[in-house]
């Protein structure tokens, strides 16, 4: 059984077709520059690969490009979409109306498209993506929609609500929703299978950094507080954006830019995070490396970093009344020794004690924590197009 797993942004369609019988990739790609040209790059799970420039004006095109170099000419991997038994989604913003993963239909899409207020950059592209592949594929084949907000959606109203007036709350739907949700839940739950355990008997920090980062406290299997927020730029600071600031300084520092509205948001998601504190990049890999060369900005963006998550996991183990076990994972966290050594230092008070040889590792399963460590520490790669197909598959079966 094959299932294709579509990952779709304003100008661009990422795709991974998997075989469900051993989970493996069969092909991967990417139709990007959707509405200012086009571009596919695809792979093989076999070493084939293609890389051309399209004319793509808008998703159905894309779509049909991402057709064609599966069935066809150097990338061939399927005969027809007939093979394909289902498409699953990634959608970024489900808000209070999709608590977990669902079969589309036409006011499934609607409703996703009506929450672009909330998620802007996403959803109207998700809904977009959603109606091109049902126009390219035969007709019938079921589709799924996984939310990266469904796993934080039984988070307990402490954590949720603002301190706005509570009619905001209910006349705008403003409080957390939280993010990268599948991550945070594939993540748990291989930890969970690695420490042998019962998923709702852990207390989890989940440390998700990459570009985007977040940290999610899972309790008995249920995201129960999260960095993220309303959007994607609350929390931790990122490659591009500010995570967490005093409300008061944004508004500030409108005034002193005369910024509007959308200008601020665009300097706190695009022009802040690494690559505003340091002047440098918004790429943990640079960062790092002029760090080591003693550059000070790019040091005091390092310092942030792994003082903000330190007091991420601090306030998780005490919401939590304890923690039993801290991931890393995403680009930074599966790949920087560094970071995660930081922060695992000076962490004695809650029993974490580093193994720094097993620490040296990048992109692996691996146990970090020494056996006397109170807290078992590892680095768990994220797969979220493997959970979409999982999460697909287990849709249609039923
Ligand atoms: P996204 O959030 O866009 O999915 P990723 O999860 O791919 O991003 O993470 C990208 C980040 O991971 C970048 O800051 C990059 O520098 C960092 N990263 C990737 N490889 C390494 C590495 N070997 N050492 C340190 N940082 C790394």
């Amino acid at each position: 059984m094959k299932i294709l797993v579509v990952n779709a942004g304003s100008s661009s369609l990422k795709y991974q077709l998997l075989n469900m019988e051993n989970e493996e990739v069969i092909a991967k790609g990417n139709c990007d520059r959707i509405g200012i040209g086009g571009h596919v790059s695809a792979k093989t799970g076999d070493g084939r690969a293609l890389e051309a420039d399209c004319d793509f004006p808008t998703h159905t095109e894309a779509f049909e490009k991402l057709v064609e170099v599966l069935t066809t000419g150097e990338t061939k991997v399927i005969d027809s979409m007939a093979e394909i038994s289902a498409v699953g989604h990634r959608i970024v913003q489900g808000a209070e109306v999709f608590k977990e993963t669902c079969l589309v239909t036409d006011e499934v899409i609607d409703k996703i498209d009506s929450l672009a207020e909330l998620a802007p950059v996403h959803n109207h592209p998700h809904a977009l993506a959603l109606r091109a592949c049902k126009k390219v594929l035969p007709e019938g084949t079921p589709q799924a929609v996984v939310f990266d907000t469904a796993f934080h959606s039984n988070m307990p109203r402490k954590a949720y609500l603002f301190g706005l007036p509570y009619e905001d709350y209910e006349n705008y739907a403003v409080r957390k929703y939280g993010f990268h949700g599948t991550s945070h839940r594939f993540v748990s739950a291989e930890l969970a299978k690695v420490l042998g355990k019962d998923l709702k008997d852990l207390k989890i920090v989940s440390c998700h950094l990459g570009n985007g980062s977040s940290i999610t406290a899972v309790k008995d299997g249920i995201s129960v507080d999260t960095s993220m927020g309303f959007t994607p730029l609350d929390g931790l600071v990122m490659g591009t954006r500010c995570g967490a600031v005093d409300p008061s300084a944004i508004t500030f520092v409108m005034k002193k830019h005369g910024f509007t509205p959308d200008e601020m948001t665009d300097y706190m998601n695009k022009k802040s995070g690494f690559l505003g504190v340091s002047g440098i990049s918004s790429d943990n890999r640079d960062i790092q490396a002029a760090a080591d060369k003693g550059n000070e900005r790019a040091q005091a963006v390092s310092e942030l970093l792994t003082y903000q998550i330190k007091k991420y996991i601090g306030s998780y183990a005490a919401a939590m009344n304890g923690v039993d076990a801290i991931l890393f994972t995403g680009g930074i966290g599966e790949n920087s020794p560094e970071v995660r050594a930081a922060v695992l230092s000076d962490m004695d008070f809650l029993g974490i004690e580093l193994d720094a040889a097993a620490n040296n590792v990048r992109g692996k399963l691996t146990k970090i924590s020494t056996d006397a460590s109170k807290v078992a520490c590892y680095v768990v790669p994220t797969n979220e197009e493997l959970l979409i197909a999982r999460d697909t598959l287990a849709l249609i079966s039923k």
